[in-house]
C-alpha cells in the first residue's frame, strides 16, 4: 500500500501559490485509513506509557483519534479560538499573514503524562511549536510529534525540539 497515492495536491488553495496537500482520498480508503494509524502508532516511542494523544484542529482529529485508540490513550482536541467549552489554556502565534490562537481544556492533561502530538501535515511548524507550547504548559511531557506527511522545503522541524516522525516527505 503506497500511501502517497492516496495525497492530492491542490493547487492554488485557500490562496495562490500554496499546492495544498489533501488527505481526503486516503480517508475515503478503509485500507489506506487503517495503514495510515496502523503506521503512525508503530512509530511512537514503546519504551514509554503514552497517556494523550493531542490532535491539532481540524484534520488532526481523525487519524489523531484512531492512533489514540491504538496506544490505549486517551484524544485531546485542541482547537480554534472559543470552540471549546470549559476553561481554557490558549496560544497565539505568527502565522505568514497575521495571527492565531489555538486552545486547549485546563484539565486535558496531568501534570507528568507522556504526550504525543499529532497533525496531517508538518509545513513551517508554528502550529504544532504553539501545540507543544500548550502541552508544557499543562505540566505534559511531549514525547513525539507525528505528522503524515513533512513538507521539508519549509523546514518546520527545526522549530520543534521534541522528536518527530513522519510517514511521507515532500
Ligand atoms: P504550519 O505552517 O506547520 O503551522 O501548518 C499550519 C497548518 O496548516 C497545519 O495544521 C497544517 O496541517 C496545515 N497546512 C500547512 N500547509 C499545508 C499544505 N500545503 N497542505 C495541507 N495542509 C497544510
Amino acid at each position: 500500500m503506497k500511501l502517497q497515492d492516496f495525497i492530492r495536491d491542490i493547487p492554488d488553495f485557500p490562496k495562490p501559490g500554496i499546492l495544498f496537500k489533501d488527505i481526503t482520498p486516503l480517508l475515503a480508503d478503509h485500507q489506506a485509513l487503517v495503514s495510515c494509524a496502523d503506521q503512525l502508532a508503530a512509530l511512537c516511542p514503546n519504551e514509554v506509557k503514552i497517556d494523550k494523544v493531542v490532535g491539532i484542529e481540524s484534520r488532526g482529529f481523525i487519524i489523531g483519534a484512531m492512533i489514540a485508540e491504538r496506544l490505549g490513550a486517551g484524544f485531546i482536541p485542541v482547537r480554534k479560538k472559543g470552540k471549546l467549552p470549559y476553561r481554557v489554556n490558549s496560544k497565539s502565534y505568527s502565522l505568514e499573514y497575521g495571527k492565531d490562537t489555538l486552545e486547549i481544556h485546563t484539565d486535558a492533561i496531568n501534570p507528568g503524562e507522556n504526550v504525543v502530538i499529532h497533525d496531517d501535515v508538518l509545513a513551517t511548524g508554528g502550529t504544532a511549536k504553539a501545540v507543544c507550547d500548550l502541552v508544557v504548559a499543562s505540566g505534559g511531557v511531549v514525547v513525539q510529534c507525528n505528522f503524515i506527511m513533512e513538507l521539508n522545503f519549509l523546514k518546520g522541524r527545526d522549530r520543534l525540539t521534541a522528536p518527530i516522525a513522519v510517514l511521507l516527505n515532500y
